[in-house]
């Protein structure tokens, strides 16, 4: 993976910027010894490492203004970070930059549940929001499979879904205000708690643009009441294919599951040995979850078995009380530690229509026997959202080459079929020279301006989401300031 060399004139600087930060700092969230900031070589695609020069982490907005303040004067890189949990190498530093941390900011700062939201500092973890309101009988929808840790300052970056997002929507459709620094130390509120925020939908920009525009350092997020309750059903099947003819058919015909979650044999197999979920060790497992009254949740399940059963399922199971269901979830909750109990696996993400899942699945495991690597598939069926786990060997040279080649494979698959590069997790560094497979130049150049108007001289985020050779120009008369 390429990435611009680090600005010598920076690194020269060290100590000035050390001492500058410590003005407006105090000392235990300013981290600038080399042991230390080891800490944040990576995030979750943690075959790029890079140490930044420093790492920071404030607990209030204002530092975060005098941190960005500070680091553009100095034409010093930002790479903003939740909890590290990017899958996209969204959060990876360059060797100039200050990671700016936001976890020490994880306060609930409003409850309101007449009209129904929730404030808290960016920090906060996904799960700690719902941990907040759940007593009262609600609920925040968006739910990454990582939500135990990440930040919903990631998610409103990499505007995250999850496999409930299927009925809710994603992080975008959830989000209504946030709090936000620029590159210039302005603090801005765009959206409050309310529908449709007036004047340009600047909410839209920030949520989904990875830390290239600025920090999101407060956000107010729609709450739901709880469904009165919920059920997963398992589904198995002897081909990946008939288990995507299914999920197809079953959106077909106009049933909204709040969930439809998808495993290949593979994902099974460790899940299996790693959680022991008592999976069926079939093929290709569905597992489709229904929610509202015991009625509604009848009368949907009906529809979805009777569309399955059309498609010879080696099992069905129902989820008869919560502690099944606990243990129906608790495999597909598990499935990527479980595989990286294999091997070291890069998880992709892409998207693509419904109805090309039965192709898409039958060409991957031609791409899989082709490149010699195996794939897993565990991934949000029900809105097309792909995750393939490459299985590789990073001891074994050349393999995490030929993994990312695999990788960018399946990717230009995803475009090819009428999908596109990511769903939830980003472009990030992993899927930065691939923009070129899913956008015109003009595209991208339209793309690239708004990131000037936040970013004049390109220091937030360096050398993620726009390819290298198109940002070229951009960064070369930013580094020349440096
Ligand atoms: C096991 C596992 C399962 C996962 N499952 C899912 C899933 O189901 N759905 C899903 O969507 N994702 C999933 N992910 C990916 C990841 O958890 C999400 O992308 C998440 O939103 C990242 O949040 P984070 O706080 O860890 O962000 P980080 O990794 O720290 O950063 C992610 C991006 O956000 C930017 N950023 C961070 N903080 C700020 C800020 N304050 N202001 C502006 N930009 C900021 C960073 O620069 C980076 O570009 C999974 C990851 C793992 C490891």
């Amino acid at each position: 993976m390429e990435m611009p060399t680090p600005s010598q004139n920076v690194l020269n600087r060290k100590p000035e910027l050390v001492k500058r930060l410590l003005s407006v700092l105090p000392r235990d969230a300013v981290i600038d010894h080399e042991a230390e900031t080891k800490a944040y070589e990576c995030d979750a695609l943690s075959a790029y490492r890079c140490p930044p020069l420093a790492a920071v982490l404030p607990r209030t907005t204002e530092e975060i203004s005098a941190i960005l303040k500070i680091c553009n004067e100095m034409q010093v890189p930002v790479v903003p970070r939740g909890s590290g949990t990017s899958l996209s190498g969204g959060a990876l530093p360059t060797a100039d930059s200050v990671i700016l941390g936001v976890a020490r900011m994880n306060a609930v700062l409003e409850t309101n549940y007449p009209d129904r939201y929730i404030k808290v500092q960016s920090g906060r973890t996904n799960l700690s929001v719902t941990g907040a309101v759940e007593v009262d009988g609600f609920f925040y929808a968006p739910d990454p499979s990582s939500q135990l840790a990440c930040a919903i300052a990631g998610n409103i970056a990499m505007n995250s879904g999850g496999a409930h997002c299927l009925k809710y929507g994603v992080t975008s459709n959830n989000l209504l205000g946030v709090k936000f620094v620029t590159m210039q130390g302005d603090i801005i509120e765009i959206g409050g708690p309310y529908l449709d925020a007036e004047g340009l939908d600047l909410l839209g920009l920030i949520c989904g643009s990875e830390g290239q525009l600025g920090i999101v350092t407060e956000a107010t997020l729609r709450i739901l009441p709880k469904p009165e309750g919920a059920l997963p059903v398992l589904i198995g099947f002897d081909k990946n294919e008939t288990a995507g003819a299914c999920v197809a058919d079953i959106v077909k015909a106009g049933v909204l599951p709040v969930a439809i979650e998808f495993m290949d044999s593979p994902c099974i197999k460790a899940t299996e040995a790693f959680a022991g979920a008592g999976y069926p060790l079939c093929e290709a497992l569905l597992i489709i979850e229904v929610e509202g009254s015991k009625a509604e949740i009848d009368e949907q399940l009906e529809k979805i078995i009777t569309i399955a059963r059309k498609h010879d399922p080696v099992e069905l199971r129902e989820a008869k009380d919560e502690d099944e269901a606990n243990r129906i979830w608790l495999g597909r909750k598990s499935a990527f530690g479980a595989m990286g109990q294999l091997n070291d696996y890069m998880c992709l993400d892409g998207t693509i229509p419904v109805t090309q899942l039965p192709y898409v699945l039958r060409r991957m495991n031609e791409l899989s026997e082709e490149f010699g690597l195996k794939v897993g598939n565990v991934f949000h069926a029900g809105d097309g959202n792909l995750h393939p786990l490459i299985l590789y060997d990073a001891n074994k040279p050349g393999d995490l080459q030929t993994c990312e080649a695999f990788g960018a494979e399946i990717l230009k698959l995803c475009v090819e079929v009428g999908g596109c590069l990511t769903g939830e997790h980003g472009v990030g560094i992993e899927k930065r020279d691939l923009m070129h497979v899913q956008f015109e130049p003009v595209d991208l150049e339209a793309q690239m301006q708004i990131k000037d108007v936040f970013d004049p001289n390109w220091l937030m985020n360096p050398a993620k989401v726009f390819p290298l050779s198109s940002s070229a120009d951009r960064r070369n008369a930013s580094s020349a300031m440096g």
